[in-house]
């Protein structure tokens, strides 16, 4: 969308439907807040996209709920404070609150055991479907055209410099090709040798139904209870949770079936994942256990070894570009790093620091040539997601 809204000729393919891939399923949570503040500042740039998306199309996209970070232990509270004073620093609206006002945002939520709150108000979340499809809709007035079921096989690359993509039945030349294939990025990276950082974990979440008893608002705040590894927000009269388990399950997209469809993951009730997505849930909302009338979600992430997206270009390759490895964020981080990436391909100057979403960092790592050595660094990465935020 940003390319085109540049004047940019933009083609976007896509090998099966838009949507289709991780986006498809996820939860949908928009979160600023970050460990590191220019990323905290680029979500905050990320709302004001979507606000002018909703102003142009005329359609609400952006609920704004507000969200919760709550800490029931001592470090887990001054985690919470330093988050306050950080976000305070760049401008960001963070309040510490007292359990009064955080239990009248989220009145089903169990406060027993906790000794601090803080509040994000401008935080909420969106249907990723319609984030999506606002995308479309601006980027195809703009002249972007959108190809749907159709494989990239190939990218075509001569004396260093990207030259365009191949499919099936046509070649396309362009100076600028962005890999931004989700959990396939390491495949499409690996067209051109590169092996890529990245690796691609389940993740689920559940919703409840509307429980007769429970007042769920569509207002009700979000919730991050990093230390119980779960996140939440209201869904339709019920509660979303989800959760960031020690040992998630991983895929390898090269052994998936062609026809897969994401959306088609089916997980059993009893599977040990779900089981402990509950009794995690069940920690902070002790009117969910096995027995509550649910849905459970199912997708895949694409992770990297530190957390952090590669969105940059490939040095030794000019023109090729990789958007890609959102560690569970890359919905709302969309907003903002479209952003970035067009400052990126158009040569504009941007304002933010994001040396540590270079898409090359780790080409001097020894490990890289060894995808089992990824894979168990991403799924560390996994497993530490709400472990306490390091400063800076
Ligand atoms: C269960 C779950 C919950 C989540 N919750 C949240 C959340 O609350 N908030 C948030 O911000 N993020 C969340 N995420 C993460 C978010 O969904 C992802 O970070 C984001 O959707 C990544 O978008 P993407 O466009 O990079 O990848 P995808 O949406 O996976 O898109 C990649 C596309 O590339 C296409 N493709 C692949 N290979 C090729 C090829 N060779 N040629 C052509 N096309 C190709 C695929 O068909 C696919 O449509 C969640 C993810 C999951 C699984």
């Amino acid at each position: 969308m940003q390319l085109s809204l540049r004047g940019r000729s933009v083609l976007v393919l896509d090998k099966a439907q838009f949507g289709s891939g991780s986006t498809g399923q996820a939860a949908g949570l928009g979160g600023q807040l970050r460990s590191n503040p220019s990323e905290t500042r680029l979500l905050m740039e990320g709302i004001k996209v979507v606000r002018e998306m909703e102003r142009k199309l005329n359609q609400k996209i952006f609920t704004k709920t507000g969200s919760l970070h709550v800490a029931a232990t001592e470090d887990r509270a001054l985690e919470l404070r330093d988050f306050v004073k950080s976000g305070k620093a760049i401008g960001f609206e963070i309040e510490l609150v007292d359990r009064e006002f955080a239990k009248s945002r989220l009145p089903c939520m169990q406060t027993d055991d906790l000794i601090e709150f803080c509040y994000c108000a401008t935080d909420g979340h969106f249907a990723p479907s319609e984030l999506l499809s606002g995308y479309m809709r601006i980027a195809r007035d703009a002249g972007a055209t959108l190809l749907s079921d159709t494989l990239v096989e190939d990218i075509l690359i001569e004396g260093g410099r990207v030259k365009g993509i191949q499919t099936a039945d046509e070649t396309f030349f362009a100076p600028v090709v962005v890999n931004a294939a989700g959990p396939w990025s390491y495949l499409v990276a690996e067209l051109t040798q590169t092996p890529m950082a990245t690796a691609t974990l389940g993740h689920y979440y559940l919703v409840t139904e509307p429980i007769s008893d429970v007042q769920i608002a569509s207002t009700d705040a979000a919730i991050r209870d990093r230390a119980n590894r779960i996140y939440s927000r209201p869904e339709m009269g019920g509660l979303l949770v989800g959760s960031y388990e020690q040992e998630p399950v991983e895929y390898s997209m090269e052994a998936l079936p062609e026809d897969f469809q994401m959306s088609e993951i089916r997980i059993q009730r009893d599977n040990l994942n779900v089981a402990l997505l509950i009794e995690a849930a069940s920690q902070r909302f002790p009117f969910i256990n096995e027995r509550t009338p649910m849905s459970v979600t199912t997708g895949i992430m694409t992770f990297t070894p530190d957390g952090h997206a590669l969105c940059g270009q490939v040095h030794d390759v000019e023109g090729l570009y990789h958007c890609t490895g959102f560690n569970g964020r890359g919905v709302f981080q969309s907003t903002s790093v479209g952003l970035l990436m067009a400052n990126l391909i158009c040569q504009e100057r941007t304002g933010y620091q994001m040396g540590h979403l270079d898409a090359d960092r780790f080409s001097d790592e020894p490990w890289l040539g060894d995808r089992e050595s990824i894979r168990t660094r991403c799924r560390n990465r996994y497993a530490n997601h709400y472990l306490i935020a390091s400063k800076g």
